[in-house]
């Protein structure tokens, strides 16, 4: 049985993941666990799932007789023997525990898109070096990653992610300035966790996703494309150099991309498309009401430190909005005003992208 380690397991990944252990969907053994804050959840977890090793990563946690409290992830994943970790940490914090778990020659099953947009310039590296695996859980990438399996790199015409558009997709701009939080946090298809629901809201995840689908698999920014596709149940398509397309359907549900990206024997994952009431329709992006989107592909071209200022930009702002103290279009701007700056210099270290990240952070909190 696989040795799995969940990371942010408090979260809507972690809980889809375990909720598919409770399904009998994975048979896996949890080794280890961790929340940031959550203490009675984590421990309640460890419990169901008899797992002996967990870490509270905000602050210390209570000692326990039965439970092995780590107060940092490096000495967890140094203490535990595992196959794989899941990391479903939100945030630029999921990228330190990407690096570790990688140092330890885990394979990685990353729904941490932050990792690869801020890391990418070294973490594939790293992982070479070490002999881990990465797997993505983000559902556009795992279904990109089945699409271009046994397909020589130059048969690639180009990866189609597809997005719902977000709760904002048919909102004229000029009601962007009375957008609530709830508003924001309300979306169509995908129950999330409360920053990347923002994201989708302003495209912002698709941005981050597009610049995820470069690094993963290696292409440039113009054999990358995104259509808007409300009902989220094409996943995403690729186009062969010959014009044809294939793509990934189902019922919107991370518990595919996040059972296959841990093991290889999934089974009746999610529940199969009932076509008797299926109605599919795609549109184009309008980069003008979601300017963040066409920054994505700016940012590729660019490359530097572009995406992780763009990271930390956004999280700053989002943050900040979710705070409600600024308003949908102040968001907006002052991540657009953060990448005014060159972001010239591409990080080759963690330390590199730590003081870059820090440095944009400063800057966006000046424009929000
Ligand atoms: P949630 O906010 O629901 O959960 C985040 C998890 O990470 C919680 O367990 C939380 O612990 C923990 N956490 C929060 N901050 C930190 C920190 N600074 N250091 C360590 N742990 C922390 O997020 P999601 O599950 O929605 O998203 C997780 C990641 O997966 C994101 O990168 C997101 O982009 C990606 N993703 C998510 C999808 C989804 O369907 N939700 C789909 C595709 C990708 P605590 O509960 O204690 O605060
Ligand atoms: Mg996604």
């Amino acid at each position: 049985m696989k040795k799995v380690v969940i990371l942010g397991c408090t979260g809507s990944i972690g809980t889809t993941a375990i909720q598919a252990i409770r399904d009998k969907k994975m048979e896996v053994s949890v080794v280890g666990l961790s929340a940031h804050s959550n203490e009675k959840a984590l421990f309640s977890l460890a419990r169901e799932l008899s797992c002996t090793s967990v870490c509270l990563t905000a602050r210390k946690g209570h000692a326990q007789s039965d439970i092995t409290v780590f107060d940092d992830l490096s000495d967890m994943l140094s203490n535990l023997e595992a196959d794989i970790v899941l990391n479903g940490i939100a945030g630029f914090a999921g990228l330190e525990a990407s690096l570790l778990s990688i140092q330890q020659g885990f394979d990685l099953a990353l729904a941490n898109k932050e990792s690869i947009v801020c890391g990418g310039s070294y973490l594939f590296d790293l992982a070479r070096h070490h002999d881990s695996k990465i797997i993505a859980v983000d559902s556009e990438h795992s279904a990109l990653a089945e699409l271009v399996k046994g397909r020589p790199p130059h048969e690639i015409g180009a990866l189609i992610l597809t997005g719902s558009g977000g709760p904002f997709r048919t909102l004229p701009k000029e009601r962007f300035s009375q957008i609530t939080v709830e508003q924001a946090l309300a979306h169509p298809t995908w129950k999330m966790g409360k920053k990347i629901s923002v994201d989708s809201a302003t495209l912002a995840n698709k941005a981050l996703e597009v610049i995820e689908a470069s690094y993963l698999f290696g292409l440039p920014a113009d054999k990358i494309e995104v259509v808007i596709h409300p009902q989220s149940v094409v996943h995403s398509m690729i186009r062969t150099v010959d014009g044809a397309l294939y793509a990934q359907m189902g019922i919107p549900d991370m518990t595919l991309p996040i059972v296959n990206a841990l093991i290889d024997d999934g089974k009746n994952l999610v529940a199969p498309l009932d076509f008797s009431n299926l109605s599919l329709t795609f549109e184009k992006p309008d980069y003008e009401r979601f300017p963040l989107l066409a920054l994505a592909f700016s940012i590729l071209k660019r490359r530097g430190s572009a995406a992780l200022a763009f990271n930390a930009a956004d999280e700053v702002a989002v943050h900040t909005f979710l705070d409600r103290k600024c308003t949908y279009p102040q968001m907006i701007r002052a991540i657009e005003k953060t990448l005014e700056k060159p972001w010239d210099s591409a990080p080759s270290s963690f330390e590199e992208t730590l003081a870059l990240d820090s440095e944009a952070r400063k800057l966006t909190r000046s424009y929000v």
